[in-house]
């Protein structure tokens, strides 16, 4: 399953946003105003220094879920396997 970093579904949504009042489609203040916190989901955040020492965790997290580098098959398994 493909995880999608929650801050940038927050930026890309900020960047309709910013099209949106550009073209005078919405005010600025509609445009802020369905805008959430990506970590707590609160508008606005309850608790930033909180929810941004979650995001520094999670991110620590995910480096370290990076999948490994693939490596060689060892010669002695390739010798038990007859090749
Ligand atoms: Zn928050």
């Amino acid at each position: 399953m493909t995880t999608i970093d929650p801050r940038l579904v927050f930026l890309a949504r900020a960047a309709a946003r910013l099209i949106l009042v550009e073209v005078e489609e919405i005010s600025p203040d509609d445009a802020l105003s369905g805008m959430a916190c990506p970590t707590c989901g609160a508008s606005p955040c309850v608790n930033p220094s909180f929810c941004a020492a979650c995001r520094k965790a999670d991110g620590r997290r995910r480096e370290r879920n990076v999948v490994p580098a693939i490596r060689p098959t060892p010669s002695r398994l390739l010798k038990k396997l007859g090749r």
